[in-house]
């Protein structure tokens, strides 16, 4: 099923991402998590894509595993940036063939070295690309802080405008701790005349490890709130991932109140996690109704 056809039923929906191992010897405990993720049968799950090769090929099998095993829909990732066009149509091809009809088209990060193949520039040189070669429902990225290169937010939602007029069916934003960053983006997006629907991503942060590498990855800014339940719980394993989860329910339960109604989680391919935010929410998902 397309997502754009599940996001216009007018319900609120919950997805999760999971990603594929770096190596060949965790793809069997990869591919459980997954599984285990996809028996909760949310309203899609997302494959990420490895941008360098090697884990890249384990994407599509993972994606097509969560479908024909599982009946989950799935939304493969495809970045481009270090990639070949023979390799992004050789990804494309692969994904008809299992009939995958649902791509989420990235840029990817430069890679430190800055050495790229210069086919692709932009995540909307892909997106144009997908777009002539099959019927996929597409999605693409943004950023409600920004994203990390840009000089100004402004210039950011100009070339997010172009990602959608290049045919991007839906967007999925990265992930945010402070529900008020959202709401204001979405008014900005109206302004820009942006009217696809918007993922809102939620990361449960639960546990120190994950901090650290989101606040050197992503320009995320982090309440006061937030801020302090890491700093009194981050050495407790337990009581951080037990607090994480709790941050990130109350996140959720405040987007739906403020009818901000498709949810999607960053599990880090943790059964447990998923689990435990789709049960805090199984009464406000099925008992909402649109005003
Ligand atoms: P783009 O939309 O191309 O934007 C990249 C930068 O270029 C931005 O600063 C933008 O403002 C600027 N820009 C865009 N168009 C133009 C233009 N025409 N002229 C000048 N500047 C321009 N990474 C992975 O490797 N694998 C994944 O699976 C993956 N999944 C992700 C999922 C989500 C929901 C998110 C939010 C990010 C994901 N990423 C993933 C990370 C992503 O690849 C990086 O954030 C990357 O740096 C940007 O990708 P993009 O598609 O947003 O790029």
């Amino acid at each position: 099923m397309k997502i754009k056809d599940i996001l216009a039923e007018g319900r609120p929906t919950l997805s999760f991402e999971v990603f594929p191992p770096k190596t060949a010897d965790a793809y069997e405990s990869v591919e459980k998590a997954a599984s285990k993720i996809a028996q909760l049968k949310p309203d899609f799950m997302s494959v990420t894509y490895g941008a360098g090769g090697g884990t890249s090929d384990y994407t599509v099998k993972i994606a097509s595993t969560i479908k024909e095993e599982y009946g989950v829909t799935p939304l493969a990732h495809l970045t481009c940036v270090s990639s070949t066009r023979e390799k992004v149509h050789h990804v494309l091809e692969e994904l008809k063939a299992h009939k995958i009809e649902n791509v989420l088209a990235l840029r990817g990060d430069i890679p430190q070295d800055g050495k790229t193949p210069e086919v692709y520039h932009y995540a909307s040189e892909l997106i144009r690309e997908i777009k002539e070669a099959g019927d996929f429902c597409i999605g693409a990225a943004c950023y409600p802080e920004g994203h990390p290169e840009s000089s100004n937010k402004s210039v950011d939602m100009d070339y997010l405008k172009q990602k959608v007029d290049a045919g991007c069916d839906f967007v999925t934003t990265q992930m945010f701790f402070d529900n008020n960053i959202l709401y204001n983006y979405m008014f900005k997006l109206l302004r820009h005349d942006i009217r696809v629907p918007v993922i809102a991503g939620i990361m449960p942060v639960t546990n120190a490890k994950q901090i650290k590498r989101i606040m050197s990855l992503s320009s995320s800014s982090m309440p006061t709130r937030f801020k302090a339940i890491v700093d009194r719980f981050a050495n407790n394993p337990e009581a951080m991932k037990q607090a994480g989860i709790a941050y990130a329910t109350e996140q959720i339960i405040d987007l739906i109140a403020n009818d901000v109604t498709h949810i999607h989680i960053y599990t880090m391919n943790r059964p447990d996690i998923a689990g435990s935010i789709m049960t805090n929410l199984s009464k406000i998902i099925d008992g909402y109704e649109a005003e």
